[in-house]
């Protein structure tokens, strides 16, 4: 397991996560599309917010479960708490510093095809 520091584009939000970047995954349902993320699960006990609390914003939508976190200064997608998972964060792949991106495996999730739909 690796530390990754992460923030959100204006760098109010930052935080933390230990991962392996082993379950990495972007989403076919609508928010996901439109937000063209790219998500890390992390356990919760492996992920640390160190600044900016008050700058989240949240955005919940379909059966209103998951928390969508997202900066309020700048927009940016940091976040969220999963429904399927309760005990998981999906993060933002593209907030963390230091990865390689490329390097990095994606698998397809298909929310859309849930009938509850993913998040
Ligand atoms: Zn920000």
């Amino acid at each position: 397991m690796t530390t990754y520091q992460g923030s959100c584009h204006c760098g109010a939000v930052k935080f933390e996560i230990e991962s392996d970047l082993s379950t990495v995954m972007k989403c076919d349902c609508s928010l996901c599309r439109k937000r063209n993320a790219v998500m890390v699960d992390v356990h919760q006990d492996h992920f640390k917010l160190l600044a900016g609390e008050e700058c989240l914003g949240t955005y919940q939508w379909n059966m209103k479960i998951a928390k969508h976190h997202f900066c309020k200064i700048c927009g940016i997608y940091i976040f969220h708490r999963k429904r399927s998972l309760p005990e998981h964060y999906g993060v933002n792949l593209y907030c963390l510093d230091g990865v390689d991106f490329d390097s990095v495996g994606v698998e397809q999730a298909f929310g859309s095809q849930l009938s509850t739909a993913e998040n």
